[in-house]
């Protein structure tokens, strides 16, 4: 069985900046990943390179056990940017349109919508929507194709309370339905609320990485404590 995602010594410079160094990261299949890291430690440009949207400067990236960037990404969805939606369809109709070009079928709009808990608001412009059903949004549109494995960069950032909670409750029902996914987040109470396995990254070095029980007692962590708590 080919693992969701591992990575040997993945590196990035940038200039004089390496901003990831040396990473190895094993994301399991059916478990909920937790990238921890605080502000500028490597998260995002990780999450970039397993996606083949950045070239490492050194080491490797399988992903379901393929390389990316060699053809496509069969299996993976991803919310790593703010998706490009119409504003002025609605969120259903911004589904159809997306759905068209990926050859999906009309029922699996349905599907992601109910997964998202978006469909009463189904009908409405986007332009209405909160930013936290923005954020579910992009989370259908990177569900449409039914991934094994989810990407998710820092999804419940600049989002209100309400929006943080029913963005974790939606990764924790994700999670339970045996869906793959990596997510990255600066606050440690975020991953200990939602995660099975935390990697924990500082400086573009892995530092530690474990079960949430393990970790979640370091006192070094507290670092990282949701303001939310
Ligand atoms: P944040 O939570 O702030 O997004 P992050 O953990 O995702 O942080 P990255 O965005 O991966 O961190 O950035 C890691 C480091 O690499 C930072 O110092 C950043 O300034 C630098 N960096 C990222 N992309 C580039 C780029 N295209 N050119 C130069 N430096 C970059």
């Amino acid at each position: 069985m080919n693992l969701p995602v591992q990575t040997q010594g993945l590196s990035k410079r940038y200039g004089g900046l390496t901003a990831v160094r040396d990473l190895d990261l094993t994301v399991r299949a059916g478990e909920v990943y937790g990238f921890l890291g605080p502000n500028g430690a490597g998260k995002t440009t990780t999450l970039r390179m397993l996606l083949g949207l950045v070239r490492p400067s050194a080491g490797t990236v399988r992903l379901l056990g393929r390389t990316p960037g060699a053809g496509r990404l069969t299996g993976v969805g991803a919310l790593i940017e703010g998706p490009a939606f119409y504003p002025y369809l609605s969120g259903r109709d911004n589904l159809r349109v997306l759905a068209r070009y990926a050859g999906v079928g009309a029922d699996r709009i349905a599907t992601v919508l109910d997964l998202v808990d978006l469909t009463s608001r189904a009908g409405d412009r986007y332009t209405g929507y909160s930013l936290g059903m923005k954020q579910r949004l992009g989370v259908a549109a990177a569900l449409l194709k039914d991934p094994r494995l989810l990407i998710l960069d820092e999804p419940t950032n600049g989002l209100d309370p309400a929006g943080i909670a029913d963005m974790r409750a939606l990764i924790r029902r994700l999670g339970a339905a045996g869906c793959t996914v990596l997510v990255s987040s600066h606050l440690l109470g975020e991953v200990e609320q939602i995660c099975d396995r935390i990697g924990v990254i500082v400086g573009g070095r892995m530092v530690a990485e474990g079960s949430v029980a393990e970790l979640c007692g370091s006192a070094g962590l507290r670092v990282l404590a949701d303001p939310l708590d």
